[in-house]
């Protein structure tokens, strides 16, 4: 009798699972296994609750035979390996920084008991560092990485194999307090609970684990792909997908969405091919921090390295207003006061409310980064820290530097009725129409308690031009 180990990290899912087919035909009995690790713990509080549900569903997807162990993966996996006797520990390839540096060091505390990594497949539709230009460059500019990846192509989607022989649990009394009980009311909680959108009710796609992850796929293929074209753009109407909290934890893998819409009878269709582009930018911010692991918290581009920003307790206090949801300026509270809500943030919003710390406050964008990943459900490095990037002009394609987003004409234009503001904001619920994103233009605009603007916008606006001046050496 072999065992093999699957090691799951960022594709809690059984279907269309490079790794898990590779396991299963390696060995007659697969353990599965989850690490908790503290390093990564300690970083995301909401993502923390969303793992806990997304192990939770695969649990139960297992039946119960999911491994849940707390500690340094190095040492949990090579201790389980040996317990098991299992000659392979097989994983999705990673491609962050850290994720790259822990598998090394489980690489080699392997090797040293003759025991090996093998990683097959990955969380993207093309592994990242895999696209190249025909110099066998990478590439820093999303168009011609998008054509090239999407010649490239994938293998279609792998299918969930029957009947999977899972091994038991060699140590089951020293995970016994890790494990999520599938049957517990604290496991139901943890499945459903992360659903509920900030005013209580049903979030779209709040749900965990790859049924809903599906689910959600499907329900979006069904109702909404149609006018996301049109819509995509606007947060009141809160149409896109919301697949960003499931691709994050790889309850579905992009290659079985790509293989679904492939096949649809809109496949052909603007917003089918907006859809994938949408998907390509996730595969870009990959590969480059593939390529470029210091772009997660530098500059990519040192163009504006001389760039002035502001700290200290003055700044501060301005930041902790735009954390709080409380600037003054609707559409960007509006977004902050989302964000700590219900984890997650319409992507219009997320350039608008970004734009507004760099360009308004005068923060340097890893500081935003950082509280974004802290509140995300959906916290990426690659795709949160390369959007930051695009937003504050130092990334890859970035807007340019002096392209500053207006608070006010942005909502207006992409929540033009309001509801969005309304929706967020009690404090402006009785201002009618676009009047919540201009609450100094109303008699009674602030009578319910809404902030007055912390900054000028104009008058900031200004000075980032100035900074950006002297910054390129024109000032
Ligand atoms: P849809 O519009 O339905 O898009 C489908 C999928 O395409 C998304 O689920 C996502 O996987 C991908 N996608 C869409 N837009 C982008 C984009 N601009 N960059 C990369 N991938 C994209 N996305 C994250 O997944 N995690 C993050 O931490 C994250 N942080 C961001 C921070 C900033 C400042 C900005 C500007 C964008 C960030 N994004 C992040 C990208 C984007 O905002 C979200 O992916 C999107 O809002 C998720 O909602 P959705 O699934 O309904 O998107």
């Amino acid at each position: 009798m072999t065992i093999s180990i699957l090691w799951f990290r960022r594709d809690l899912r059984l279907a269309d699972h490079p790794a898990l087919l590779a396991a299963v035909e390696s060995s007659d009995e697969v353990l599965p296994v989850f690490v908790r690790d503290p390093a990564l713990l300690a970083r995301g509080g909401v993502r923390v609750e969303r793992l806990d549900a997304s192990l939770a569903a695969l649990s139960a997807d297992t039946g119960g035979a999911l491994v849940i162990r707390t500690g340094e993966p190095a040492e949990v996996i090579a201790e389980l390996a040996e317990s098991v006797d299992a000659a392979q520990v097989h994983v999705s390839r990673e491609s962050t920084p850290y994720g790259r540096r822990r598998d090394d060091w489980v690489r080699e505390r392997l090797a040293r008991g003759g025991r090996e990594l093998v990683e097959t497949g990955s969380p993207y539709a093309v592994g990242p560092g895999r696209v190249l230009n025909k110099s066998g460059e990478p590439y820093r500019v999303f168009t011609p990485f998008a054509r090239a990846w999407h010649d490239h192509g994938w293998p279609e989607p792998g299918g969930r194999p029957d009947d999977i022989a899972w091994a038991a649990d060699p140590d089951p009394d020293a995970g016994a307090s890790n494990n999520a009980d599938p049957g517990s009311p604290d496991a139901d909680r943890a499945v459903h609970g992360a659903a509920k959108g900030g005013d209580g009710s049903a979030g779209r796609g709040g749900e965990a684990g790859e049924q809903a992850a599906l689910a959600r796929w499907r329900a979006f293929l069904r109702d909404d792909l149609s006018s996301y074209g049109d819509q995509r753009d606007r947060p009141d109407l809160d149409t896109t997908s919301r697949l960003s909290v499931h691709l994050k934890y790889g309850e579905i893998h992009p290659r079985t969405i790509l293989a679904e819409l492939a096949d649809h009878p809109a496949a052909e269709s603007e917003s089918a091919r907006r859809f994938v582009t949408e998907l390509a930018w996730r595969e870009f911010y990959a590969d480059v921090l593939w390529h470029w692991p210091r772009s997660a918290w530098r500059d990519l581009r040192d163009a504006l390295a001389g760039m002035d920003y502001d700290e200290g307790p003055e700044t501060a206090t301005l930041v902790e207003a735009w954390q709080q949801g409380l600037t003054g300026y609707p559409f960007v509270d509006a977004g902050m006061r989302q964000l700590r809500a219900e984890g997650w943030m319409h992507n219009r919003v997320r350039m608008v409310t970004a734009s507004f710390l760099v360009k308004d406050l005068h923060v340097w964008w890893p500081s935003g980064a950082r509280y974004f990943l802290e509140q995300l459900r959906d916290g990426d490095l690659a795709s949160n820290n390369h959007g930051w990037q695009w937003v504050a002009g130092t990334g890859t394609d970035a807007s340019p530097y002096f392209r500053v987003f207006n608070p006010v004409t942005q909502g207006v234009k992409f929540d033009p009725d309001g509801d969005y503001v309304r929706r967020w904001i009690p404090e402006l619920a009785h201002l009618a129409g676009a009047a919540a994103h201009e609450p100094w233009r109303s008699a009674d605009g602030y009578d319910y308690g809404y902030p007055e603007r912390i900054v000028d916008h104009a008058e900031e606006r200004r000075e980032t031009l100035r900074r950006y001046e002297r910054a390129r050496g024109d000032g």
